[in-house]
């Protein structure tokens, strides 16, 4: 079996408010199997984005650890790990690049933070990267403006490898992209995970990409993870009812998220759960159903 690369135990990250402490991260726990491609699926304002900036220390967490490769990346002093090993791709290609530099400087910017690459070196590892996210060699001296939104994607894809990190967060990285480009960026994800070995943390409100893209998903509600295990389970027997409205896509018809800081104690999922029960008050306990396939509901004793 495959080493986890990255660990999240008991993250927590709270915020203060004017209505009161957002809790939005609300003790996560999380692996990540190397060289896999792990998912968190949850609707907007779930957690998920504050997880992945968690991570690279955007935010520091009241409490928790996340071990990378035996470090806690949470302490200070260790920004230089996660320059190094962690990488992200986010949702607007546009707004990720500067629009002064070609598609050559940003790549040789990136290529600037690796003190192992030499001068003369960097062209080379420009232009092989450049086919390894399937674009031609015509965009290096073209702008941004001057591209279409997938290639800018595949740049920002193409600058997150380049330095060969580990890790690599794709914060919905299809999401503004129209059906047909999203899926040929799917495509190319899967490629780059079998041929580099990267491991990918990929976030999405949307269930049926995260279906074709991952090896393990984590299900996401209120800043608490309510479900996890291999991608064949979770999607053919999900456990959590609210796993199953995601699947079935029909949360669009439920009320929206709850305003953070509603609840107090108990499923963070009971105001919209038709199987609410009493003892849904209570914290919910893990459970495993099915082996490998865990999930955190009242309904499974
Ligand atoms: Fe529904 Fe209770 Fe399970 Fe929460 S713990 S999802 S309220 S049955």
């Amino acid at each position: 079996m495959s080493k986890d690369i990255l660990t999240i135990q008991n993250l927590k990250v709270h915020f203060t408010q004017k209505k009161g402490i957002v809790k939005a991260l609300d003790g996560v726990d999380v692996f990540l199997r190397e060289g896999f491609t792990t998912s968190l699926a949850g609707e907007s304002g779930c957690g998920k984005t504050t997880l992945a900036k968690t991570i690279l220390q955007f935010y520091r967490p009241q409490e928790g650890v996340i071990n990378f490769e035996g470090k806690d990346i949470t302490l200070k002093g260790n920004e230089s790990v996660i320059r190094k090993n962690i990488q992200i791709v986010f949702q607007n290609p546009f707004a990720s690049v500067d629009p002064r530099y070609t598609v050559f400087k940003t790549f040789n910017e990136a290529l600037s933070i690796s003190k192992k690459v030499k001068r003369h070196e960097a062209e080379e590892i420009i232009v092989e990267t450049l086919k390894e996210v399937e674009l031609d060699l015509d965009i290096l001296h073209r702008y941004p403006h001057q591209l279409s939104g997938g290639q800018v994607q595949r740049v920002c894809i193409a600058r997150a490898i380049i330095n060969r990190p580990p890790l690599v967060i794709l914060d919905e990285p299809t999401s503004s992209l129209d059906i047909t480009t999203a899926s040929k960026i799917i495509e190319l994800l899967d490629k780059l995970k079998e041929h580099l070995g990267v491991t990918f943390l990929f976030i999405s409100h949307n269930l049926r990409v995260l279906r074709k893209i991952s090896d393990y998903c984590f299900i996401m509600y209120y800043g608490k993870i309510v479900e996890y295990g291999p991608k064949e389970l979770v999607y053919k027997n999900p456990l959590h009812p609210y796993t199953r409205l995601l699947i079935e896509a029909s949360y669009y018809k439920l009320k929206s998220i709850p305003e953070p800081g509603l609840f107090v104690s108990g499923c963070p999922f009971k105001e919209r759960c038709s199987s609410r029960m009493s003892e849904c008050d209570n914290p919910c306990p893990r459970h495993e159903p099915q082996k490998g396939h865990f999930v955190f509901c009242h309904l499974y004793k």
